[in-house]
């Protein structure tokens, strides 16, 4: 049986929110009577229940002091649920973002919302609404924290309406805000700079090859001085910030500087070697942290890093309940699946790291996942990892990992190799592992590219997809690589160009030639030097500059690509490599 909602462009239904509402559940009042609004033509009234009930009604949150959202006890704060109870229609979760996330799982089910990009939406042009009598839907999130590391991705609403709790999108109070974190990453020299303390305290800083170092260093993490200064500045950060959730206590990355930075002195060394890895003395000295802070802030987490040198994990030390430990694969390839390439080749880069990821999570509480999904060195070039992404997020499901991000172009005009896509299947990814990539793909090129232009689109993505498999893909690949020919460069083009012309629509055509600039990029880094590619590659900036991209080599400034782009061949030497140097926030 079904229960009307809306008849023939008619309602008698209310929306209702609590008068003691949050901004985001009216704000999820608002989205549900907007949205519905669109679809049907119809408007459903908005108001908060000091009203007298008029009518049956959609009751959002705690509203008539609904206890809807009891069902969803022991599930995590952004679950949610949705329900027909005797002809009254509930949506509500365990917090203000898990309501707004109820109300876009309501529109997605029942008036096929979707939001592909800030700028690109859908939603079906229905007469009628209606629901199953006794329908309930509960969802809740494997993964508690979910971050695309895309500039799509950093949009609020888009954000919001895909279910990211991502720490730099723009999500504020009207969308129940997210998961913040103080320091996103590396931050030894925030707890401790070299330049203040090391002229007085060079036992602050690692030991290396007998000396203290002062540049490119970490700090001595078995020195009771280091411990105090960092449990002051930790509880310093966290008394701050009480809107943050996660702090960070982690090993710092010094650009491009891969040499050994780690403190080797006796007592750090002896942490390390019984552990049988560096991350020995880090998971340690973070654990004392925890320790000392776990009674005066039970809910703040503290995070470390899995990272290079303290990938492997400790033998010994478990990491304190309330760390998370971030494990990053920057080291794998992007070819096949962590896993296919680990059943091949088990002591290999990806064997290496599997081997790490099933350690990890037998002794971390909060294990996360740094991973990557853009060639830093050539943004434009293709990067196919769709289908080795979808089955690596099914791996970090199988082996427990709680939060997951996914870093790729992150420059402030974006556009990487098929990022507003990337963007999106990965945030649905992120919260359901189970959807098919190709239903996602499609669904998302349709609308985003035109269905005229969908399925050549779709093949120009499948020929890198297919070809990549048996080669390898590795983050900073140049165009000389083994995936790219002359032949399927010609071939991509050929199959962008069909996209191009299939559509009359100038949106989806702007939307191609971004695509298109990728190939041409290809093209153009392959050709020998001469004054005929200079004259190419002029054009190719216009273009570049039109699209709002800002850069194609990973903080590098635009013009100083483009001269690398003319002066050398696969734009492979590049003396001042990261020439704009700014920090992820
Ligand atoms: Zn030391």
């Amino acid at each position: 049986m079904k229960i009307n909602i809306i008849n023939n462009n008619h309602t008698t239904y209310h929306i209702v929110h609590s008068v003691n509402s949050t901004e985001a559940e009216r704000y999820a009042c608002m989205e549900l009577q907007k949205y519905l609004y669109l679809s049907t033509n119809t408007l459903i009234p908005v108001f908060s229940d000091k009203c007298m009930k008029r009518s049956k009604e959609i009751i959002i949150g705690s509203a008539r002091d609904s206890k809807v959202s009891l069902e969803l006890a022991g599930m995590s704060k952004e679950a949610f649920i949705i329900k027909e109870k005797d002809e009254e229609i509930y949506i509500t979760g365990n917090s203000p973002r898990g309501i707004l996330y109820g109300v876009y799982k309501f529109l997605e089910e029942f008036i096929n919302f979707r939001c592909f990009t800030k700028d690109c939406e859908k939603y079906d042009s229905i007469d009628n609404l209606s629901i199953d009598k006794d329908f309930s839907l509960i969802q809740d999130f494997t993964f508690e924290y979910r971050e695309v590391y895309f500039t799509d991705a950093f949009n609020g609403d888009f954000a919001a309406k895909n279910m990211l709790n991502s720490n730099l999108a723009d999500l504020s109070n009207k969308h129940g805000n997210k998961v913040k974190w103080y320091n996103f990453h590396h931050s030894f020299s925030d707890l401790i700079n070299p330049k203040d303390y090391f002229d007085a305290h060079p036992e602050y800083f690692s030991l290396i090859n007998g000396k203290r170092i002062k540049e490119h260093t970490e700090l001595c993490l078995s020195n009771k001085d280091v411990f105090n200064l960092c449990l002051d500045k930790l509880r310093a950060w966290i008394i701050n910030n009480p809107e943050c959730d996660i702090f960070s206590v982690a090993q710092d990355e010094w650009m491009g500087h891969f040499i050994k930075m780690a403190c080797e002195c006796e007592n750090c060394k002896k942490i390390d070697e019984e552990n049988n890895s560096q991350s020995g003395s880090i998971i340690t000295f973070v654990n004392k942290l925890a320790e000392s802070l776990q009674d005066e802030f039970p809910n703040k987490l503290i995070h470390t890093f899995a990272y290079q040198y303290s990938r492997r994990t400790p033998t010994k030390v478990v990491p304190h309940k309330n760390i998370i430990v971030r494990l990053c694969n920057i080291e794998c390839s992007w070819s096949k699946s962590i896993e296919e390439s680990a059943s091949l080749n088990p002591n290999g880069r990806d064997g290496m790291f599997l081997n790490d990821l099933v350690n990890w999570s037998k002794i971390s509480n909060h294990l996360y996942i740094w991973d990557y999904a853009v060639n830093f060195r050539n943004y434009l070039l293709p990067f196919p990892n769709f289908r080795s992404m979808a089955k690596n997020i099914n791996l970090y499901k199988k082996y427990n990992v709680k939060g997951l991000l996914m870093q790729g172009n992150f420059s402030y005009g974006g556009k990487g190799y098929f990022d507003e896509l990337k963007s999106y299947v990965i945030a649905r990814l992120m919260r359901d592992d189970t959807e098919p990539l190709d239903v996602l793909i499609k669904d998302f090129c349709d609308n985003y590219y035109g269905k005229e232009s969908s399925k050549y689109v779709i093949d120009y993505l499948n020929m890198w997809e297919d070809e990549i498999y048996n080669k390898t893909l590795w983050l900073y690949d140049d165009a000389d690589s083994l995936l790219f020919t002359d032949e399927l460069i010609d071939k991509g083009l050929k199959l962008l160009n069909a996209a191009f012309n299939e559509t009359d629509n100038y949106i989806y055509k702007e939307r191609i030639e971004k695509l298109i600039l990728g190939m041409e990029y290809a093209y153009l880094v392959r050709l020998e030097n001469s004054e005929n590619k200079n004259k190419l590659v002029d054009k190719f900036y216009e273009k570049v500059k039109k699209h709002h991209i800002t850069e194609l080599f990973e903080r590098t400034s635009l013009e100083y690509s483009i001269s690398i782009m003319k002066n050398s061949r696969y734009a492979k030497d590049r003396p001042n490599w990261y020439s704009l140097y700014y920090i992820m926030k």
